[in-house]
């Protein structure tokens, strides 16, 4: 992956004193050569090394950092930039603000547009309208009916009218006269750029007048995905593009490519199928991960997205009491399911997504565990010394489970209280806003 081999180029820096001629070349050119791997274009890894090389060279190195961690930073701070520096927002001014959304077949423009109508509605207080303007798949107005379903977001379908354009005029007129104030329009795609395509959407394009117009692109179709976003730049002049697909280890060419081709900012990265896992695209978050310097940031937004103050707060307290019971714990578990894939939250953590790449890692994981509590009776939950070895038979068989894992589950759980209660007799502060530790 780009980050390994930037890792390694890095390392042959170790243990030198100070950033010389010699020393930064090789390393550059290492670092062009992995760009150029991971899918970026020549010229752009070009460009973007003699940067890198130059900043390398001024920069006076301190004691306190390596050559190695400096030109990290410098990379760091370079990648960042060609990704556009800071984050786009969305234009939401307009009422109701009209977003049309674009990309070939299979791009993730349905799921994208759920998740933007969650996003819009959960984050930022809108009344989003859905708007299934896929005209050829039947099958596209239940896709999106379904996922207006599961979030509580209305669908505007005409199951009949094979004109685009028609349905997104009406929609709007929908809208206003509904009093929604954001309509999402989820058009048609090909497997590959085709006139008639480009053609409907450019007339959707020119009958609404969108405020936005989103591009959606699968990061892990590398180039292909760049020379895609050229050709729907020109002709749609869109207003900004939508990565999704960028679940675990996928190659960074696309996003670090697409900014310096098309000049548009990148608004959003999707990662993964649930509805609540749509994040706004910071580029130096971005550039951490290629690095695999991790995604702390995130991880921690999305746990505060989950974990309100109010719980924090009740949870600090019984941890202080040592009365953490199988109920907090549950609850706990919930949580953490709330925030995602179980494998993109740990791939967040630095150092970590590297590690677990090949391990199956599923939230499955939890089942078991969950298994096992749900087989307590509350009494059982809310007291854990009550469970004796023949509750835990019982337990063991409601859960479907052998003894041994409950017994193991149990002296886990133990171990865990017995540190809340050590960091008690501490004094330690600041368990507050964390999810377990
Ligand atoms: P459309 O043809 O552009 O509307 O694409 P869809 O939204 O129907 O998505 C095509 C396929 O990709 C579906 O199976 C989606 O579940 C899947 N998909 C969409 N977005 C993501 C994502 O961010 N990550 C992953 N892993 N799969 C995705
Ligand atoms: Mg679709």
């Amino acid at each position: 992956s780009l980050s390994e081999r930037l890792e390694s180029a890095f390392k042959q820096l170790k243990g030198e004193g100070r950033i010389s001629e010699i020393n930064v070349a090789s390393t550059v050119k290492e670092i062009r050569r992995a760009l150029v791997d991971a899918d970026v274009n020549y010229k752009i890894a070009k460009d973007l090394t003699d940067k890198i090389r130059e900043k390398a060279l001024g920069e006076k190195v301190l004691t306190a950092i390596s050559p190695g961690q400096l030109m990290v930073k410098i990379t760091k701070d370079e990648l960042a930039e060609l990704m556009g520096g800071t984050e786009a927002e969305l234009e939401l001014k307009a009422n109701p603000t009209v977003i049309l959304i674009a990309g070939l077949q299979g791009s993730g423009k349905t799921t994208f547009s759920g998740k933007l109508a969650n996003f819009l509605k959960t984050k930022k207080n809108k009344k989003p309208l859905l708007v299934a303007a896929d005209i050829y798949r039947p099958a596209a107005i239940d896709q999106l009916k379904v996922l207006g379903e599961q979030i509580g977001v209305e669908v505007y379908s005409e199951p009949e009218n094979k004109n685009a354009v028609q349905i997104a005029e009406n929609a709007i007129k929908q809208a206003k006269a509904n009093g929604n104030t954001v309509v999402i329009i989820d058009t048609a795609g090909r497997l590959a750029v085709d006139e008639v395509m480009m053609a409907e959407v450019a007339n959707v394009k020119a009958a609404v007048k969108p405020n936005e117009i989103l591009f959606v692109v699968d990061s892990m179709t590398g180039q292909d995905a760049v020379n895609t976003a050229k050709t729907f730049n020109d002709r749609l002049d869109f207003s900004g593009v939508v990565l999704t697909k960028l679940d675990g280890d996928t190659r960074g060419g696309a996003a670090l490519t697409i900014r310096y081709t098309v000049d548009k900012p990148i608004k959003f990265v999707s990662m993964g199928e649930k509805l609540d896992t749509l994040d706004v695209f910071y580029p130096e978050r971005m550039a951490q991960r290629i690095l695999g310097m991790g995604d702390i940031t995130t991880l921690v937004e999305r746990a505060q997205a989950q974990f309100n103050e109010e719980q924090a707060k009740k949870l600090e307290k019984k941890i202080r009491q040592n009365q953490f019971d199988f109920d907090d714990f549950r609850e706990q578990l919930q949580q953490i399911k709330k925030m995602g894939n179980l494998k993109d939250l740990m791939a967040m953590i630095p150092g970590v997504g590297k590690a677990i790449k090949d391990l199956d890692i599923s939230d499955d994981a939890f089942k078991g565990i969950e298994a096992i509590i749900s087989s307590m009776t509350p009494a059982e939950r809310s007291n854990p010394d009550l469970i004796d070895g023949s509750r835990r038979k019982r337990i063991a068989k409601g859960a479907g489970k052998d003894i041994q894992d409950v017994n193991q589950f149990m002296k886990q759980f133990e171990q865990m209280r017995q540190m809340m209660k050590s960091m008690n007799k501490l004094g330690g502060k600041g368990m507050r806003g964390m999810p377990m530790r």
